[in-house]
């Protein structure tokens, strides 16, 4: 700015400078050019006097430089006769002259009895002022003289005018500066952050009470903008998803918690290239989709846990301006879809083997190929596998029931009748395999579902059971203290080795196939007292030591 305004001061400065002079100079030449005139029309009326009184002699006398006569060398005088012979010049012999009838001050004085003319030199820089008027004999006497042009004047005087040109721009140089710097000094010291405090100049008013209003539109915006920015945390912050925004070079413009622990990173990561928080290929490749086409997606494992990644493309006016990445712990889900795989295995091939029991044993009778005292055999073996098929039903519609989390009706229970219940129904099979079963404890009262309860009792005691030893035993325990009621069945059996216990709840899992599957199990028993003791929000605690027996202990809320 000042050296804008220093510019234009300098240029106006310069401007009236060239204008004043070329004003002084023109009036300057007017005025003596006017003088000039008039002394020219002096000296031609004096000298047509001095013509008609004295003929040629005067002429004569006056070419002669007579000291008498006041005539400067300067001035020429030609007197010509009426058919433009040169009768006499004072410069110039008359022989030497020619014929003046068509000079134009000739011509007019001779018809006007008075003229003027002017003729410029071929350079231009000198021109000839021509004065003319008739006798009284009708000859015409010419008087002349030379005069510089204006352009010879101006080249003339071009050395001073440009010695008066260099100073005048080296001053207004100097001051133009000064003023410059005077003008913008106060502007330079314009306290914006109080436009209205200021009082710089008048003209200013205007704008610092603009620059007033819009601070303030400015501060509005800018609050309105934070809170919802804060907003935006506070929702982002509190969200089991992780969020991450990217910009259209896919840096970070947002993280929020979740998906900083997701990526292992924090909030330094802002503003840098998501490279830097995640650089595997699959990763680049869904945010390349997701820019290209709208959408990407990718699963990965990241701190042990699955999480599912949905990109998606933000658009503004119909341009892509970034990303938005969304991280869904779905760990849960893929195990449970994973089990539900494996289970679908399961299912298949532990129905397929009784029904194919069933069915060789079917056709060998149908064919007629069994012996008479092979029958009861045969149809015990039908019977067998399709019993092992009606358990295997009846615990897989438990476990579903189980699985659909069904709210089914609760009702107050007393566990040590229920353990009783189920001792009583296994004392057949305990007896078979010379295992004691015994209840002892305290009627404890708990709210639950009696059928689901008395399964997981009935399992607990069946497992004892199955899997003990000849004259070992089966003990059952029920207590109430403050923790809730406690059920332990301590059995004296084979145990279960420690690699397997904590895989023993599984669906289909036995340590023991062979063993399982000849006393009848379907290897989905404890699985459902897992179901069943997590459908009443209880615990469930196992202990065991190979050949030496197995505790199950399971804690139950009390009523
Ligand atoms: P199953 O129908 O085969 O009994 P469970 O789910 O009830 O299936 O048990 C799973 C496996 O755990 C059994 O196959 C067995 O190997 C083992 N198991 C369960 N209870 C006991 C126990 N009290 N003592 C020893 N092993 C046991």
């Amino acid at each position: 700015m000042t050296r804008k305004i220093f510019r234009s001061t300098l240029m106006v400065a310069a401007a009236v400078l060239a204008a004043s002079l070329v004003i002084v100079l023109g009036c300057l030449y007017d005025y003596f050019g006017a003088v000039q005139e008039n002394q020219l029309k002096d000296k031609l009326r004096l000298a047509a006097c001095g013509v008609e009184e004295s003929g040629q002699d005067y002429l004569k006398r006056l070419s002669s430089r007579d000291s008498r006569y006041d005539w400067s060398p300067d001035y020429r005088l030609t007197w010509v006769s009426t058919d433009g012979t040169v009768l006499f010049d004072t410069h110039v012999p008359v022989e030497e002259m020619e014929n003046h009838a068509g000079r134009i001050e000739i011509k007019e004085a001779l018809l006007n009895g008075e003229s003027s003319s002017v003729r410029y030199s071929d350079t231009l820089t000198q021109r000839t002022l021509y004065y003319a008027c008739a006798l009284d004999d009708g000859t015409v006497l010419r008087v002349s003289a030379s005069q510089a042009t204006e352009l010879a004047l101006v080249l003339g005087m071009l050395q001073p005018i440009l010695i008066i040109g260099i100073l005048a721009v080296i001053l207004s140089s100097i001051l133009a500066g000064r003023m410059a710097k005077r003008i913008v000094r106060p502007l330079n010291s314009l306290d914006l952050d109080h436009p209205l405090e200021n009082d710089a100049y008048e003209e200013l008013t205007p704008l610092l009470r603009r620059i007033h209003q819009q601070r303030g539109q400015i501060s509005a915006q800018l609050r309105e903008l934070r809170a919802k920015t804060d907003e935006f945390d506070q929702i982002t912050g509190h969200m089991g998803e992780g969020l991450v925004v990217l910009d259209r070079e896919g840096c970070v413009l947002s993280i929020n918690p979740a998906a900083q622990a997701v990526f292992g990173v924090d909030r330094s990561c802002i503003r840098q290239s998501f490279l830097t928080v995640d650089r595997t290929p699959e990763m680049s490749q869904a945010v390349r989709a997701a820019l290209d086409e709208g959408h990407g997606s990718m699963r990965s494992q990241r701190n042990g846990r699955e999480y599912q990644f949905d990109l998606s493309r933000i658009e503004w006016s119909g341009a892509a301006v970034g990303v938005v990445l969304l991280a869904f712990d779905v760990t849960e889900q893929a195990d449970a879809e994973r089990s539900r795989r494996e289970f679908t295995a399961n299912v298949s091939h532990e129905l397929k083997t009784p029904l194919q029991s069933i069915l060789g044993s079917a056709e060998l009778l149908k064919n007629g190929l069994v012996k008479q005292e092979d029958i009861p055999h045969f149809s015990g073996l039908i019977y067998r596998s399709a019993s092992r098929l009606i358990t295997l039903v009846d615990d897989i519609i438990h476990l579903s029931q189980l699985d659909e989390g069904a709210a089914l009706a609760r009702e107050s229970v007393d566990l040590l009748e229920l353990a009783e219940d189920a001792a009583e129904a296994l004392r057949g099979s305990a007896e078979k395999k010379r295992v004691r079963i015994s209840v002892t404890g305290e009627p404890v009262q708990i709210s639950g579902v009696r059928t689901f309860l008395y399964e997981m009792v009935y399992n607990l005691c069946d497992n004892a059971v199955k899997y003990n030893v000849e004259n070992g035993s089966a003990e059952v325990s029920v207590s109430g203290s403050g923790q809730g009621a406690v059920l332990t069945v301590r059995d004296t059996g084979i145990g279960i080795p420690p690699e397997y216990q904590s895989r023993i709840f599984e669906r289909f899992f036995r340590v023991d196939k062979s063993r399982s599957k000849a006393s009848g199990g379907t290897g989905l028993g404890l699985s459902i007292v897992k179901h069943i003791v997590q459908y009443h929000h209880g615990t469930i605690d196992l202990q065991s030591e190979v050949e030496k027996g197995t505790v199950i202990s399971v804690t139950l809320p009390q009523a």
